[in-house]
């Protein structure tokens, strides 16, 4: 059987279903294929389940904490794991039928459930209906990488969607990988009562930021008690009788740490490898990631790639906007590229890192000529009033133009503050503008002019 369709969207992650959404109300017929949950990664087993722990692990931590407050807890504090992890199920199952419902409610859409792969340039097979298009969008998303590291195959390994699945406190939960995702899982197991170590393969953990936030974030995971063991250039695994060994080097210090579970968690991969992409003549890099321009049109034509599948960005917030070029250019004749898109992201460690445009380390990389300026956050009133003054926040800007180029926020409320910067970058803004601007005390946000004011050579 056949179907033709003004489009075919294949994923319901973070950018397909608003895309949807966007071309049903131009009056677009438009099919939507989904092989597993809506919401994708994101809702499922990214960002929604993660961050519902991460408030769960603070509450935990602030707990304990509560004699720095003047708050007396008697006896040992509870975890009920299984409520903790039954309340990040019911914020993902909610967003999930969110979705799910949305999608299947557009006027002139139509959802399959299935795999979705090209058998021609504008064709798609799925569940065994054939369907066409003029336009195909593919929000088709990663998945945890399994690097070919010795014994990979031959120990049970958590990744980011069964580890959400498990339904008792791991022991030792050991880390390989100490990035963004690694580190926040490290923390809250930590915080939930588990031993916890971090392997990482670089000289130190976030290698993509600063050393100094590298540093940071090291002694805060430390402080809580989390084992970290960096410069582990062997790593390899093999069965214990007490779960996982983890071999971390092959010549010098502490050769193996032994987990009761084990968390890979070294990057992702796109899900483009099943999806027939040479059927329709779509190129992808070395890594699977597909092809696109500043349009994020691929090398097919009437083809476009989007979110993570794409290698233009790692986040939802770069997904989503994905759609937002795809549609505002195919429907509102604009001309945006994503090469207009300010680096933005933040890694919830707690406290928070958020961090926009060019760190100081990578702008003096690129030989661009900085101001900077930095104030930690000891010196910042409202992290004082709440006793949590761990971090530094930093403003770069360019030495000629006194233009803004990024900022740096590793504290509390970080991942929120670190958006006046970004809004100011937005605008073109120069340090001496946002020097200038009045914030509202006490907040974190505040002491943002009085560095921008001190920025120097
Ligand atoms: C643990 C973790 C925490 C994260 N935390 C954050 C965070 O705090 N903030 C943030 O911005 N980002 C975070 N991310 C990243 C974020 O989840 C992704 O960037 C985002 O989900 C990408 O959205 P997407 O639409 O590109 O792909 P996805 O959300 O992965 O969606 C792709 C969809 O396509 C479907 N699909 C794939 N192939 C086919 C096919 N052939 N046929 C049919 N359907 C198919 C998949 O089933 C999936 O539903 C996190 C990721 C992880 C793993």
């Amino acid at each position: 059987m056949s179907r033709t369709f003004d489009a075919i969207i294949v994923g319901a992650g973070q950018a397909g279903p608003p895309l949807a959404a966007r071309l049903d109300a131009a009056g677009m017929r438009v099919a939507v294929i989904e092989r597993h949950l809506f919401g994708g990664t994101c809702v499922n087993t990214g960002c929604m389940p993660t961050k519902t722990l991460v408030a769960s692990a603070y509450a935990a931590h602030m707990v304990r904490r509560a004699d720095d407050f003047g708050i007396g807890i008697s006896g040992e504090i509870a975890i009920d794991f299984a409520k903790v992890m039954a309340r990040a199920h019911a914020v993902t199952l909610n967003a999930r039928a969110g979705v799910e419902k949305w999608v299947r409610a557009l006027e002139r859409g139509a959802v399959f459930t299935g795999h979705a792969r090209f058998t021609g340039p504008r064709t798609i097979l799925v569940d065994g209906e054939e369907l066409s298009a003029e336009r195909i969008f593919l929000n088709v998303g990663g998945r945890a990488l399994v690097p070919d590291m010795p014994g990979v195959h031959d120990v049970p390994l958590l990744n980011n969607s069964s580890l959400l699945a498990l339904d008792h406190l791991p022991k030792h939960l050991v880390v390989i990988g100490g990035s963004y995702i690694g580190l926040e899982f490290a923390q809250m197991f930590r915080r939930f009562g588990a031993d916890v170590t971090v392997v990482e393969k670089g000289e130190r953990l976030v290698s993509r930021e600063d050393p100094q936030v590298s540093e940071a974030i090291q002694a805060i995971l430390e402080n809580e008690g989390i084992a970290v063991r960096t410069g582990a250039e062997c790593i390899h695994f093999a069965k214990h009788r007490d779960g996982v060994q983890v071999g971390v080097d092959c010549d010098s210090g502490d050769t193996e740490v032994v987990g009761s579970h084990a968390l890979l968690a070294v990057g992702r991969r796109p899900n483009t490898d099943d999806l027939g992409l040479d059927m329709a003549g779509i190129v992808t890099d070395a890594h699977g990631y597909i092809t696109v321009n500043e349009r994020l049109e691929t090398s097919a034509q009437g083809v476009w790639a989007m979110g993570d599948c794409n290698g233009r960005g790692a986040f939802t917030h770069t997904a989503y906007n994905d759609h937002e070029i795809i549609a505002d250019n195919l429907l509102a004749g604009a001309d945006r590229k994503v090469t207009d898109r300010i680096a933005c992201y933040a890694l919830y460690t707690d406290p928070p890192l958020g961090r926009v445009g060019l760190s100081a380390g990578a702008a003096r990389a690129q030989g661009i000529a900085i101001k900077t300026a930095e104030r930690p956050m000891t010196r910042v009133g409202r992290a004082v009033e709440k006793a949590e003054t761990a971090g530094f926040m930093q403003i770069v800007s360019d030495a000629a133009t006194d233009r803004i180029l990024g900022g740096t926020i590793l504290g509390t409320g970080g991942d929120e503050a670190i958006h006046s910067i970004l809004d100011m970058m937005a605008n073109g803004a120069t340090a001496a503008k946002l020097r200038d601007t009045v914030h509202i005390h006490p907040t974190v946000a505040e002491l943002l002019p009085t560095i921008a004011g001190m920025v120097k050579a």
